[in-house]
């Protein structure tokens, strides 16, 4: 019965985001501005159920790895240490008839695509990704300070604080849910590729020698996470780089992959081996011993890092593309988003079967009563059918229907998403039930 769109475009997710309330294309009623975007009401809600789930597997379920929320602006030197300062960069060439700027990677001939002039490119030069801004009142190189491009630099310059104030013995991370900024040349896909965007990484010092051993423990990790989440496992892979794709500071990295029908596998998680290259980098330019004191040899060492990096919001694109279903029912589509119960913006919706007023008083009390435990909407507007369609295209995973004989019997209809599947229910037994069925 099922049958899934066999392309599905960015376009069509777009359009559901944006009139379902998930994403609006940002500053809208000025024309926009490119790569950056607005959540909405049920874009914000989901966000924060992607970044809990993260947060949960990542820092709360283990006991060797703790949080930190840093500062987006830190000191200019962190970033020269980082080498973002020198090696940031993108190719870009201009077209000097009409002006626009290209990433030279993605021109192959001497045609700007724009106006088409010919041989009209100037020479190839790197462009920094880096936004620049000023602290205090003068705009003057000195004072000249960067929004950070990732938030791992704070991790490598906290590891002395952290490792004193939490008494951490060799292996642990340390994780952050944060903003970053980059000013790609070319943003696109709609949230696939941002300029402001917001990052899931998590730092795991550990010691030179166990490194490819944690390495290979984390990529499974993080698979085994994007699986726990829905993700159908046919559209994930893990593709290793080869040594030419290789940052300057990794010895080794695997790329997690989703496979969109529009663009083809695309980078979804990073997770490098960055070896001891950040810490040595920041002891050098800081000045500061970033080494661990290891109690068993006697010895200083300066750990090694594996780091599991990924952007929330292509987290969130992945998520609903691969939910995104589309199925025939009685001669009508129906269009429903197959999203894991802990990520679906709304868990319950509350939907009494017509605004009759004996109705409403009892609709409202079970609504009560599900509110502290799930989240839930209320509604009443329209008809019973054009409700449950409006919850499945939020990919809603349950419905509760309180009906005229909801007055007699105290009980309501539960109704399922996927299968559409529809089973009356006590009220008084209603929380756990619906607990039961959102876990499973
Ligand atoms: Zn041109």
């Amino acid at each position: 019965m099922t049958q899934e769109s066999p392309e599905l475009q960015f376009e069509t997710l777009v359009s559901l985001c944006k009139r379902r309330g998930f994403v609006f294309p940002s500053s809208e009623i000025y024309g926009g501005i490119a790569g950056f975007w607005d959540y909405g009401p049920l874009g914000v809600e989901m966000k924060n159920n992607i970044k809990r789930a993260w947060w949960r597997a990542m820092v709360q379920e283990r006991d060797d790895v703790v949080g930190i929320d840093a500062s987006i602006i830190m000191n200019p030197r962190v970033w020269q240490a980082s080498g973002h300062v020198d090696v940031f960069t993108d190719p870009m060439i201009d077209c000097k008839n009409c002006k626009h700027r290209f990433r030279a990677d993605h021109i192959d001939s001497d045609v700007c695509p724009d106006c088409g002039a010919q041989g009209q490119f100037t020479e190839v030069r790197p462009f920094n990704l880096m936004f620049k801004t000023f602290v205090g009142p003068v705009e003057e190189s000195a004072a000249q300070v960067y929004l950070r491009p990732e938030t791992a630099q704070a991790m490598f310059i906290n590891f002395e604080n952290v490792v004193t104030s939490m008494r951490r013995k060799l292996p642990f991370g340390i994780a952050q849910i944060g903003r970053s900024f980059r000013n790609e040349i070319t943003p696109g896909n709609f949230i696939f590729r941002d300029r402001e965007f917001e990052q899931m990484e998590m730092e795991f010092f550990c010691k030179p020698g166990s490194d490819e051993e944690w390495h290979a423990h984390w990529i499974q990790k993080r698979f085994n996470w994007f699986k726990g989440l829905g993700i159908r496992e046919e559209n994930l892979r893990i593709r290793p780089h080869d040594a030419k794709e290789l940052s300057h500071y990794s010895k080794a990295t695997s790329d997690i992959e989703y496979r969109f029908e529009a663009m083809g596998w695309s980078e979804l998680e990073g997770i490098a081996n960055r070896t001891d290259f950040d810490l040595k980098q920041h002891a050098a330019y800081s000045g500061k011993s970033l080494s661990y004191f290891d109690e068993e040899t006697n010895e200083h060492i300066v750990p090694y890092v594996i780091e599991p990096a990924l952007g929330v919001d292509r987290t969130f694109l992945v998520l609903l593309y691969d939910a995104y279903r589309e199925e025939e029912v009685k001669g009508e589509k129906r269009v429903y988003l197959q999203l894991h119960p802990s990520v679906a913006p709304i868990q319950v919706a509350v939907l009494p079967l017509s605004r009759n007023e004996k109705l409403t008083p009892l609709a409202r009390e079970v609504y009560g009563r599900l509110r502290p435990h799930f989240m839930t909407q209320f509604d009443d507007a329209q008809s019973i059918g054009r409700r449950y369609r409006r919850q499945d295209e939020i990919g809603t995973p349950l419905c509760v229907t309180v009906d005229f004989d909801s007055l007699e019997d105290a009980a309501v209809t539960i109704r399922e998403r996927d299968s559409m599947e529809q089973s009356r229910m006590r009220i008084e037994e209603l929380v756990a039930i619906l607990r039961e069925k959102l876990d499973s």
